[in-house]
C-alpha cells in the first residue's frame, strides 16, 4: 500500500504552485509594512497589492479597481449575496426575491438561506438532470421582484459548466443582477465579467494559497453593495481588515499563471479525464453524473450501481478522492447535488468524484482505474443480485442452510450460507450489501463458524460490534447479522 495516496481531489484544493510558494516566501521575508500605511514600507506593500490586483483583474477581463480581496470564495459569495440584497432600499428588499440553483455550492446556499430566514422569498431552482440550467428555465423562474440570481459557474461535484453568456443575457434583459461563483472555472475555462455583476474567485482552487480570494464588483453595483465586514474601511469600504500582502501576491501570481497556462492545463486535464472515463466506462452499472460535454475539463463524477458507498470508499485507500456517501458529509445525508439531479440515495451514496490537476499523470489515472475496477469486482462478488454461491457445496452432498436479513434499499442486506454435515458446520459464506463494518463482521463470523455445532456459542451482536471496532450506532447492523444467523440455524 502506498503511503501517500494518489491525489485526485483538486476540486477540494490544489497544491500550491512552487513559483507561488517562492513569491510568497519572498514577500514574507521582505519586511514590508501594512499596505494601508503611507510610509515607504507600507507603500512597498501597497505596490505589491496593486500589482496583484491587476493580475487578478486580467484573468477575468476586469479593471483592477473592481477587485475586492476577501478570504476566499465563501466570503466573496456572502459579500455579493448578502451585501447586494441588504444594500437595496427597504421597500425593494421587502418584496424581494433571490434565485439560486439547488445544486449550487453551500457557500451560495448558506447566504441564500440566511436571506430566507430574514423573510426574503428565495427559489432554489432544480436544473435539468444533466445539471445544466437552460436560459428558458431561468427566464421562467424570474419574478418582478427578483433582486439577484446567484449561481455556480462550474459545479464542484459534477464539473458541469453553465452557459454564462446565455444566462447573463436573460438577467440583463430582465434587469436582474447576476452573481457567479467561478471558484472552479478559473484557470480552466475562459472567464469574462462582461454582463456579470459579481464574480467570486478563490486562489486555492488554481495553484494559489488557501485563505485568499476575490470578488469582482461591477462599477455600477459598487455604490449599493453593503459591506458585510466593517472596520477600517479597506477595499474602498467594501471589506475591512488589513490586507494579507503575501496571500494577495500569491493569488496574483496564481492568476497570471492560470491565464498564461489555461489552454495547456485544460488540454492536459481533458485528456486525463477522458483516459479515466474510458478506463471505467466499459464496466456494467457505471453512470456518469452531469452533462457529458458541457463541463470543465478536470472533474469526473461517477455513480456505481449495486455497491454500497462507504464500502467502496473504504476499499480505495490508495486514492484521495471525494464521495457522495453520507459518511463523507457533515449532514449525514448523501450528496444533495446528485439527489437534485435525480440520482436515488444508493447512487448518490455510491459515487466518486475524481478531480485532476496540473500535477496529475497518466500513471496516477491508471492506478485509479485499476483500484476502482478491483473494488467494484470485490464488492459485486458479494452482491445480493447474484444467486447464492453454493453449487460446489451441493456437489459435495452437504446440506445448505441460509438466512437473510435487512433490505438493500435500507442500506444493509445480508445473507449467510452454511454448509452442514451431521451436527457440524463445515463451511460458511456470506453475501452482503453494507458498510465496511458490516462486511468485516460478516467476514469474522463466517471465519469462526466452521467446526461449530447448532448450539455452540457464537458471540452476540454487541461482541461483534466491539470486535469490528464499529461505532455504537452500527449495532443495528450487527442485529441484522444475528437475524440472518438465527434464520439459517432455525432450519437445522
Ligand atoms: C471551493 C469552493 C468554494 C469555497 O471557497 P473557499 O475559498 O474555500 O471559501 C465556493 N464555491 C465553489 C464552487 C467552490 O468550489
Amino acid at each position: 500500500m502506498t503511503a501517500t495516496p494518489v491525489y485526485l481531489d483538486h476540486a477540494a484544493t490544489t497544491p500550491v504552485d512552487s513559483r507561488v510558494v517562492a513569491a510568497m516566501a519572498e514577500v514574507l521575508s521582505a519586511g514590508l509594512g501594512n499596505p494601508a500605511s503611507t510610509h515607504p514600507p507600507g507603500r512597498a506593500a501597497a505596490a505589491r497589492v496593486a500589482h496583484a490586483r491587476e493580475q487578478v483583474g486580467a484573468l477575468i477581463g476586469a479593471a483592477a479597481a473592481d477587485i475586492v480581496f476577501t478570504s476566499g470564495a465563501t466570503e466573496a459569495n456572502a459579500l455579493a449575496i448578502l451585501g447586494h440584497v441588504r444594500g437595496q432600499p427597504a421597500e425593494r428588499r421587502s418584496k424581494g426575491h433571490v434565485l439560486a440553483l439547488a445544486t449550487d455550492h453551500k457557500a451560495i446556499l448558506g447566504p441564500v438561506q440566511r436571506l430566507a430566514d430574514e423573510g426574503l422569498a428565495v427559489t432554489r431552482l432544480v436544473p435539468a438532470r444533466d445539471g445544466v440550467l437552460s436560459a428558458d428555465a431561468l427566464a421562467a423562474a424570474l419574478r418582478p421582484g427578483t433582486l439577484l440570481v446567484s449561481l455556480v459557474h462550474v459545479n464542484s461535484e459534477t464539473g458541469v459548466a453553465q452557459d454564462l453568456p446565455a444566462l447573463a443575457a436573460v438577467c440583463r434583459e430582465r434587469g436582474v443582477a447576476l452573481h457567479v461563483d467561478a471558484a472552479q472555472s478559473a484557470g480552466k475555462l475562459p472567464l469574462d465579467v462582461q454582463g456579470i455583476d459579481y464574480l467570486s474567485l478563490t486562489a486555492h482552487k488554481f495553484g494559489g494559497p488557501q485563505g485568499v480570494g476575490a470578488l469582482y464588483v461591477a462599477p455600477a453595483r459598487r455604490v449599493t453593495l453593503q459591506a458585510q465586514q466593517v472596520g477600517g474601511g479597506q477595499e474602498r469600504g467594501l471589506r475591512a481588515g488589513t490586507l494579507p500582502t503575501h496571500q494577495i501576491v500569491g493569488m496574483g501570481l496564481a492568476c497570471e499563471l492560470a491565464r498564461s497556462g489555461r489552454e495547456a492545463l485544460a488540454a492536459h486535464l481533458e485528456s486525463l479525464r477522458q483516459r479515466l472515463w474510458q478506463g471505467l466506462a466499459d464496466l456494467p452499472g457505471v453512470l456518469l453524473n452531469g452533462h457529458a460535454l458541457q463541463r470543465a475539463p478536470g472533474i469526473l463524477n461517477l455513480s456505481f450501481e449495486d455497491v454500497e458507498g462507504e464500502s467502496l470508499l473504504a476499499g480505495l485507500p490508495e486514492l484521495a478522492v471525494a464521495t457522495g456517501s453520507a459518511c463523507n458529509s457533515s449532514s449525514g445525508e448523501p450528496s444533495y447535488v446528485l439527489r437534485a439531479l435525480g440520482r436515488d440515495t444508493q447512487l448518490a451514496q455510491a459515487s466518486l468524484r475524481m478531480s485532476l490537476g496540473a500535477g496529475s499523470t497518466e500513471q496516477e489515472v491508471d492506478t485509479a482505474i485499476a483500484a476502482v475496477r478491483r473494488e467494484l469486482t470485490r464488492l459485486r462478488a458479494l452482491s445480493p443480485r447474484l444467486p447464492p454461491p453454493v453449487a460446489d457445496w451441493q456437489a459435495q452432498g452437504w446440506r445448505v442452510l441460509q438466512g437473510e436479513a435487512g433490505a438493500r434499499r435500507l442500506g444493509t442486506w445480508l445473507r449467510l450460507l452454511l454448509a452442514v454435515e451431521g451436527d457440524r458446520v463445515v463451511a460458511a459464506r456470506f453475501q452482503a450489501y453494507g458498510c465496511p463494518h458490516t462486511l468485516a463482521a460478516c467476514r469474522a463470523l463466517v471465519g469462526a463458524l466452521p467446526g461449530q455445532g447448532p448450539s455452540t456459542p457464537r458471540g452476540s451482536p454487541a461482541d461483534w460490534l466491539a470486535q469490528s471496532g464499529a461505532p455504537t450506532d452500527k449495532l443495528g447492523r450487527m442485529l441484522l447479522l444475528e437475524d440472518a444467523l438465527q434464520a439459517a440455524l432455525s432450519a437445522w
